[in-house]
C-alpha cells in the first residue's frame, strides 16, 4: 500500500477516457491525488494514471462497473485506503444507446438508466456519507444538454440525464448544511469516443447548430468541473452548468 498523501483525494468515474480523463488530468494538475474507476479498458485506464504520476500526484485506479453496488462500495473504501479520504466525488461514467423509442429495446433502455442514473446515485450517496461525517465536500454529476431539452433518439438517455439533475439539486438541498456542494455539468456535443459514434453528415448538422460552429473539447469540460470542486465555487450549490457552445437543440 501507498504511504497516505497530505494532498486533498478526488474521485472520478469512467476516468479512464474523454471527459473522465480531462477531469482527472485538471484534478491532478490543481493538487488532488485520484481515485478512478473504468469498467473494460484497462489499457487506458493505465495510460491515465501513468500521466497523473507524471504530474507528482498519487493515483489508484480499477475496474468497477457503476452499475453493481458493492463494487462501488468496494470501491470507494479501496481508495480511500490507499490515498485517504475523499473530499471530491465526479461521476463521469456514461454510456448511448441511441434508438426511436417505438425501437428501443428493453436492454436498451435499461443499460442506460442502470449505468447513467442508476451508477451515479450508486457512487454519490456512498462517498457522500463520508463527506457528511467531515463537514466538507464536493460533487460534481454529469448530465447532458439532453437531459435539459430533450434530444430525438435518446430518451433513455435523456432521462437518465434529466434524472441526474434531479439527484444534484435533491442532493444539494439535503447536504448544503454539512458544507457539501452538489452541482451538475450538462454539455452539449464533445469530441470523445462517444460523439465518433455520429456519422460525418449528422457531425456537421450539428455543428451548424453550435454558435461556436465546433463541439467542444473535453478540457474545456475538465477546467468547469475542476472550477466546481475548488474553493473558487465555495457558493455555488444545486446548479446546473450548460457547456455547449452556444448549442440550440
Ligand atoms: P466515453 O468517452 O465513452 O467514456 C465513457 C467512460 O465511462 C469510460 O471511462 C468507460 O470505461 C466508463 N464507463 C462506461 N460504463 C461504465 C460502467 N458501467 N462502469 C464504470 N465505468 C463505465 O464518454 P464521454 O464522452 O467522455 O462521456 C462522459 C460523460 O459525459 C458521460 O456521462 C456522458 O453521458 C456525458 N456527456 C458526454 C457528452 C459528449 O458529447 N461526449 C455530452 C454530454 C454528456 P471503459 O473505457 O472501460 O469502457
Amino acid at each position: 500500500m501507498q504511504a497516505r498523501s497530505e494532498h486533498k483525494v478526488a474521485l472520478v468515474t469512467g476516468g479512464s477516457r474523454g471527459i473522465g480523463r480531462a477531469v482527472v488530468l485538471r484534478l491532478a494538475r490543481d493538487g488532488h491525488d485520484i481515485g478512478l474507476c473504468y469498467r473494460s479498458d484497462e489499457a487506458a485506464a493505465e495510460q491515465v494514471a501513468e500521466e497523473v504520476r507524471a504530474l507528482g500526484r498519487q493515483v489508484f485506479a480499477q475496474r468497477v462497473d457503476v452499475t453493481d453496488r458493492p463494487q462501488v462500495k468496494g470501491f470507494l473504501a479501496a481508495v480511500e485506503g490507499h490515498l485517504g479520504p475523499v473530499g471530491v466525488a465526479v461521476t463521469s461514467a456514461g454510456i448511448t444507446r441511441d434508438r426511436p423509442m417505438v425501437l428501443m429495446g428493453d436492454e436498451d433502455w435499461d443499460s442506460v438508466l442502470r449505468t447513467n442514473l442508476d451508477g451515479t446515485f450508486n457512487l454519490v450517496r456512498a462517498a457522500v456519507f463520508g463527506m457528511m461525517k467531515r463537514g466538507a465536500g464536493s460533487v460534481v454529476t454529469l448530465s447532458s444538454v439532453a437531459g435539459v431539452k430533450g434530444n430525438a433518439t435518446q430518451t433513455n438517455y435523456s432521462a437518465s440525464k434529466a434524472g441526474i439533475i434531479g439527484l444534484t439539486q435533491s442532493l444539494a438541498k439535503e447536504v448544503g448544511r454539512y458544507g457539501i456542494r452538489v452541482n451538475a455539468v450538462a454539455p452539449g456535443f464533445i469530441t470523445t469516443d462517444m460523439t465518433a459514434a455520429l456519422s460525418d453528415k449528422v457531425s456537421s448538422e450539428l455543428t451548424a447548430r453550435i454558435a461556436l460552429g465546433r463541439f467542444g473539447r473535453p478540457e474545456e469540460v475538465g477546467d468547469l468541473v475542476g472550477f466546481l470542486a475548488s474553493d473558487r465555487a465555495s457558493y455555488i450549490t444545486g446548479q446546473v452548468f450548460q457547456i455547449d457552445g452556444g448549442l440550440i437543440l
